[in-house]
Order: structure tokens, then sequence, then C-alpha cells
């Protein structure tokens, strides 16, 4: 059945130079680095608040390491620094990728705050639907309201809705899942922990490893669901009361499909209950302990990836490839939850040929958010150019936003210059990224 729309006009409700769609961390970085260039920039979020899975699916650990040194600075930085007490770095940075762990009510906060101070008009509690499409360009946005269809303008539009939803809205070819089934990566809902008993569970570990051991008979018999196990048995045996966001309940499913997005959420809500309420059973360091917090939205890893004018893979990765138009550097692994949902993570293999040698870094290039479709439209974030095995390195909130703030340069760039973004001057945009704080070495010459 279907029903036919009678023509209506729709209302302009705001328009401006860059319009990005979508305020997790890609966005955040593409709006405040275009503003800041002297962009108008409008940025629309269909949540009550930005910060995407940093805030609203409690994801809180930031990498900025390649296990020698930070090589992610730029926004990141200024956003690790804004949020104040709300972060804590790693004893041992920067000896591993993970350096930075955050409270993300302080981040959501210092998120706003950094949008406000560069300027950018941030309009949250609307859902972007269809792209406006003329002569092959892209005029805005239509987004559902508590008011009705309203439309929202820009000259460039930067899709950073993790799905991308406005590029494929568009008609710009897209990918879907791995090679051998379509399947995207596992999801996890994130919660948090109050009242453990610290000091009971860090002086005896060996009660933390006999509830472990339990879990996983458990799990064997059908008893008990997945969970992700390397993180369980640290979380059972090293404990913090505050600042922890456990990421260990594996659902899988597609997260474009509403329905089963909702049935997900609630079964892995119900996975949180089932595992807490195990271990405030079984181990007196739990025995007080409450959930204080599950994600506002199920914890998303995957979805479309918007096929752009370069591809990263997973060799990319690998064997630390620099890039002409890179916009800076990545280095985490290719990291992927099991398209199934058994828990199991290639991070928890820990491969050496998972992830670039140590001490080195890719190159993410400006070309994974560009399309060679609709000039005035780019893609940021989870959403950009990527193989399956590629986006589970460069997915990374960091990494992310690294690539917002390169793609919201090369916009204002491009506006600046009356050109495409794609014609955008390359040693230019990486010396004004450069003077930005970005860290960006070892750019080869164009071939
Ligand atoms: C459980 C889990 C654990 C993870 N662990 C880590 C970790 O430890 N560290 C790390 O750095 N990364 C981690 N990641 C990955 C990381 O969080 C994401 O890949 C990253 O947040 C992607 O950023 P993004 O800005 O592209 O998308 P998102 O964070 O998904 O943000 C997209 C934003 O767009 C908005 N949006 C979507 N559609 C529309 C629309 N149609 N109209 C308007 N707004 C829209 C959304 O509401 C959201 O705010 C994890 C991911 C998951 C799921």
């Amino acid at each position: 059945m279907e029903i036919i729309q009678p023509r209506r006009a729709i209302p302009v409700a705001d328009e401006a130079d860059i319009l990005v769609v979508g305020g997790g961390p890609a966005g955040i970085a593409a709006a405040v680095s275009a503003a800041r260039h002297h962009a108008k920039v409008l940025l629309i979020e269909r949540f009550p608040s930005v910060g995407g899975q940093a805030t609203n699916a409690l994801v809180n650990i930031w990498h900025t390491s390649d296990r020698r040194k930070q090589v992610i600075f730029g926004i990141v930085q200024e956003l690790i620094e804004r949020c104040g007490d709300g972060v804590r770095r790693y004893d041992d940075y920067p000896a591993r990728c993970e350096t930075h762990e955050f409270d993300p009510s302080a981040m959501r906060i210092a998120m706003h705050e950094l949008l406000d101070d560069a300027g950018v008009k941030t309009v949250c509690h609307l859902a972007a639907m269809e792209s406006i499409i003329e002569d092959g360009r892209i005029r805005g946005v239509l987004a559902d309201t508590k008011t009705g269809r309203k439309a929202f303008l820009g000259k460039i539009v930067i899709d950073a809705t993790g799905d991308g939803d406005i590029a494929a809205n568009a008609g710009v070819p897209f990918d879907f899942g791995r090679e051998s089934d379509g399947r995207v990566q596992g999801m996890t809902m994130m919660f948090r922990l109050c009242g453990l008993d610290e000091r009971l569970i860090n002086s005896d570990r060996s009660i933390g490893e006999k509830v472990f051991e339990k879990m996983k008979a458990l799990h064997a018999q059908g008893k008990m669901p997945p969970f992700l196990d390397l993180a369980a048995r640290s979380y059972l045996t090293h404990a913090r009361s505050h600042g922890v966001s456990y990421n260990m309940t594996p659902v899988a499913g597609n997260p474009l499909d509403e329905a089963e997005l909702t049935r997900l959420s609630v079964q892995a809500r119900r996975q949180v209950k089932q595992y807490a309420g195990f271990w405030k059973q079984e181990h007196p360091g739990f025995a007080k302990a409450e959930i204080e917090q599950t994600g506002f939205w199920l914890g998303i890893r995957e979805s479309r990836r918007i096929r752009g004018l370069k591809t990263l893979t997973a060799d990319m990765v690998v064997h630390a490839q620099k890039q002409s138009d890179a916009i800076g550097h990545g280095f985490w692994m290719v990291d992927i939850h099991d398209p199934k949902g058994s828990g199991h993570t290639t991070w928890a293999d820990q491969k050496k040929d998972s992830m670039p040698p140590e001490g080195e870094s890719y190159h993410i290039p400006l070309g994974m958010c560009l399309n060679e479709h609709i000039p005035n439209l780019a893609v940021a974030g989870r959403c950009a150019s990527a193989t399956h095995e590629g986006l589970a390195s460069v997915r990374v909130q960091t990494h992310c936003m690294v690539m917002g703030q390169g793609l919201g340069t090369a916009a204002a760039l491009a506006l600046d210059a009356r050109s495409e973004m794609r014609e955008v001057d390359i040693p230019k945009l990486q010396r004004k990224l450069q003077s930005d704080g970005v860290y960006l070495e070892d750019v080869p010459a164009p071939a």
C-alpha cells in the first residue's frame, strides 16, 4: 500500500553557507572548523543534544596515540582541554592508542559550548529526511519538526549523520555490510554502574575471575546472553567506581530498520539488567551496585558507507599508507565486532597485522569524504568511503573528528575560492590545518 502526498509548499526555516546534518563527533568538528574560517554554518541534529555516540550512547574513550606519541590534536585536543575535570588521561599515556576517558555529560556541555563559541547555529530536535537536488547539486534538506516539514538550505551540505542519510537520499551510491553476507558490525548498549566496592574488587581479583568463569559456563549452556568476554573479565577484576562506560552487550542486525533497532535496543537493555543482576548476586564487590544509566541510544558502529573519490582499505591502515590529500592521521586497528552478535571482537585478538606498526600511522584522505556525483555534498565520519574493514579503524571518534575538521576547513576554502570542494588547493588546506593545530606529517607529493 502507498500514500500519495499532495503537492504542497514547504517553508524555508533557515539557510547558511554550510549546512551540517548530524551533530556527532564528525559533524561538530566539521561545523566548528568551517565557522572558524568565516563561513556561516548551520548544524542540525535529530536528538536533544549534540555529541552523537560520545554523549547519547555513552561511548567515552578517545584514541590519540600511535603507541609512542600523540598524533591527534586539533579540535580533539581542544575538547579534551575544554572538558577539564570531565576528562581523565590514562596513566600509561601514550603507550596505548586509547589515551583519554571522559564523562559524557561534561563532554556534551563542552561540545555545545565549542559550537556556540565558534558561531555555529545549532538546532536540535529535528530529523533531516530528504535531500533537495536541483541540476545535479544539493540545495539543502527537508527535515521533520514538531511543527511540520521544513527546508534548511546550504551552498554546501555536509552529511555527518553516521548513516549517510542525506547522501543516500541524494542518490550517491553506497555500500552496506561486509562482502561475504552484507552484515554490518555488531551494536552495543553501553551502560554505567554506581555503588561498586572498588577496594574489594581490586584486592581479591580471584573472585572476579570465578564470576567470569561462571558467566562463560552459563553462556555455553544457553542460560546467559553473549558478552564481550575480555571486557567483562576486566570489569570484574579491575574496578573503578566512577567514569566507566561498560561495553559488553553485543546485538546484531540492521541499524537502518527502525522496528529491528527498537527490538535490539530492548534486547540489549535486558542483557544489561541480566549481567548487572548476576554480578550483584555473585560478587560481594557488586552487592550494592545499581545501574546508573544505559545509553539513550543503542551504539551503532557501521551502516552505509558512501562511495567516495577514495576508499580507505584495511591494507592502507595496516601499512600506514600516506596520501597526498591527507587531512590528518589515524592509527586505530581494524576493530571488528562480530556482525552476527557473538560478542567476539578482533580487538580481543590483538593481532599485530590488524594495525599499523607501533609509532606509525596512516593518512586520512580528503577524497574519502567527497564523491563524483554531487560536487557540493560531502560526508564525514563513519559514513565516509571505506571498506567494511577500513571503516573498522577510521570509525573511532577521534579519527571521525580529524575527518570532520579537514572537511569543514576544505568546505570553507572552497566557498572562499568559489570552487568545488574537489578543486580545493590541497597544500593550502594542509597548511591551514597545521596552523589550526592538526598533526600532519610525511605528506607525499601528488602522483
Ligand atoms: C558501542 C560502541 C563502542 C565504541 N567504542 C568506541 C570507543 O571506545 N572510542 C571511540 O572513539 N569510538 C568508539 N566507537 C565508535 C564511535 O563512537 C562512532 O563510530 C563515532 O561516534 C562516529 O561518529 P560520527 O560523528 O560519524 O557519527 P555518530 O556519533 O553516530 O553521530 C551522528 C549524529 O547524526 C545524528 N543524525 C543521524 N541521522 C540524522 C538525521 N537524519 N537528521 C539529523 N541528525 C541525524 C545522530 O543523532 C548523531 O548525533 C564505538 C561505537 C560503538 C557503537
